[in-house]
């Protein structure tokens, strides 16, 4: 079966475009060949689908999915531990002591936790807080780069956004906060010296591994150099660790980088899944939230520390703290790289694998310098990477079908399943070879 004819069964899809704009309830969500799409259970490493198709996922839902769907230790902590406690709208929970605790353990910069329940919230809180500390209203983001959908940063993270709709962010957004938002490119430290020299900027934003694009490493030093710009400019540092923190270690990348920002936003990975971000931080910064008595830059939000989400997050570390996780991702991510270099290489078509971690993705890209600038991703063939992750859904392996989307690992994968995806791999390039 091919994925076009996948059938809408129950015609839950056409119900779905009646009531649900599109159809579907995140804009990231659209996938060529799979608009009928309706996914029925989850389990382990894989989806099913109303139609009755098995998917070996190896997107993880966009990161979130570090253990494996359905993690039994995760589902338990979080059935088991909210049994007898939803909200109560006052104080706090134990849960919610216990998890900021863990965190603040293993997150450098985490003097102080907040918690919200998507990463979008933690970005706009940040920023927020950043220009009441500073006095300041300019915010420097980076090309490529995705910290969610409010103004501020709604704009300057997709390739296509850059060809098509250049210089501008959503439909409805306040134009005078785009004014406020300088984009430089990535891993170009001068810039960022310059942009920062009049004092003027509140806070500089980043992913300091550029995830949202694939995946575009830090240059040595700049980081480094991203630090010590904005303690010399009185600039808040965010670390956008979003998709990067607990999946690439418990301490997030500033851990494995050694530099400490002065605020980190986190999500996706701290649950295995359930919704649930958190903003960490300076405590002379973050004691600046009206959480504190004299605090005046608003924090608030009714599901903030929901009770079934903060036992997921405390199962989802205590399980990365006992099992060796990631010591399992890392190496099924290598095999993974080097074994497409290879399929690739046999076939002479010329790829740049990236990847850290549990994360891949294959660039469709000549050389060997690696993705280094959001200019090198103008030369990719976007064409032939969407037209390859199409022939992977038609073999029952699902890399998100649409330009630059990375790839995940999760704990439930196995040795095998690597194979499988090489395999496929050399299925495709066989096909393709005239
Ligand atoms: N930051 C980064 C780096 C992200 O990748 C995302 C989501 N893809 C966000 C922020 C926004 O998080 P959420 O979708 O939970 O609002």
């Amino acid at each position: 079966m091919t994925p076009a004819s996948i059938s809408d069964r129950g015609g839950l899809a056409s119900r779905a475009r009646r009531v649900i704009p599109g159809g579907i309830n995140s804009a990231n969500r659209r996938a060529p060949d799979l608009e009928d799409l309706v996914v029925a259970r989850t389990d382990g490493a894989y989806f099913y689908d109303t139609a009755g198709r098995e998917f070996l996922d190896m997107f993880c839902a966009g990161g979130p999915i570090i253990l494996g769907h359905g993690c039994t230790d995760v589902d338990r902590s979080a059935s088991e531990r909210s049994r007898h406690l939803d909200l109560a709208g006052v104080g706090r929970s134990d849960l919610e002591v216990e998890l900021a605790e863990l965190i603040a353990v293993h997150v450098p910069s985490a003097e102080r936790v907040l918690l919200t329940m998507s990463g979008s919230e933690a970005t706009y809180h940040a920023l927020r807080l950043a220009r009441a500390v500073t006095g300041r209203s300019k915010i420097v983001k980076f090309e490529g780069c995705y910290h969610g959908w409010h103004d501020s940063v709604a704009i300057g993270f997709s390739l296509n956004q850059r060809e098509e709709r250049r210089g501008r962010m959503s439909a409805g957004s306040l134009v005078g906060v785009l004014d406020e938002t300088e984009i430089l490119d990535f891993n170009d430290a001068s810039a960022v010296r310059t942009a920062l020299a009049d004092r003027d900027v509140a806070a500089v934003i980043i992913e300091p591994i550029a995830h949202n694009v694939g995946c575009m490493m830090p240059a040595d030093g700049f980081l480094q150099a991203l630090r010590s710009a904005c303690t010399d400019s009185g600039t808040v540092l965010i670390f956008d660790e979003v998709v990067t923190g607990f999946r690439h270690g418990l301490g997030g990348y500033q851990a494995i980088s050694g530099v400490t920002p002065d605020l980190t936003t986190l999500g996706k990975a701290i649950a295995n899944g359930y919704p649930i971000a958190a903003l960490v931080g300076r405590a002379d910064l973050m004691d600046g939230f009206s959480t504190t008595v004299d605090g005046s830059v608003l924090f608030a939000g009714t599901y903030n520390g929901h009770p079934g989400s903060v036992a997921a997050a405390i199962g989802t570390i205590d399980f990365m703290t006992e099992v060796p996780v990631h010591a399992h991702v890392f190496e099924l991510g290598e095999r993974m790289r080097a074994g497409l270099r290879e399929v690739f290489s046999r076939y002479g078509i010329a790829i740049q694998v990236a990847g850290f971690g549990s994360v891949y993705v294959a660039y469709f890209l000549a050389g060997t310098g690696g993705v280094a600038t959001f200019a090198d991703l103008a030369m990719h063939d976007a064409a032939r990477f969407v037209a390859f992750r199409r022939e992977l859904v038609q073999r029952g392996i699902f890399e998100f079908p649409v330009n630059l989307k990375r790839s995940h690992i999760s704990y439930a994968h196995t040795d095998a399943d690597v194979s499988r995806v090489l395999g496929a791999a050399d299925d495709i390039l066989r096909g393709w070879s005239p």
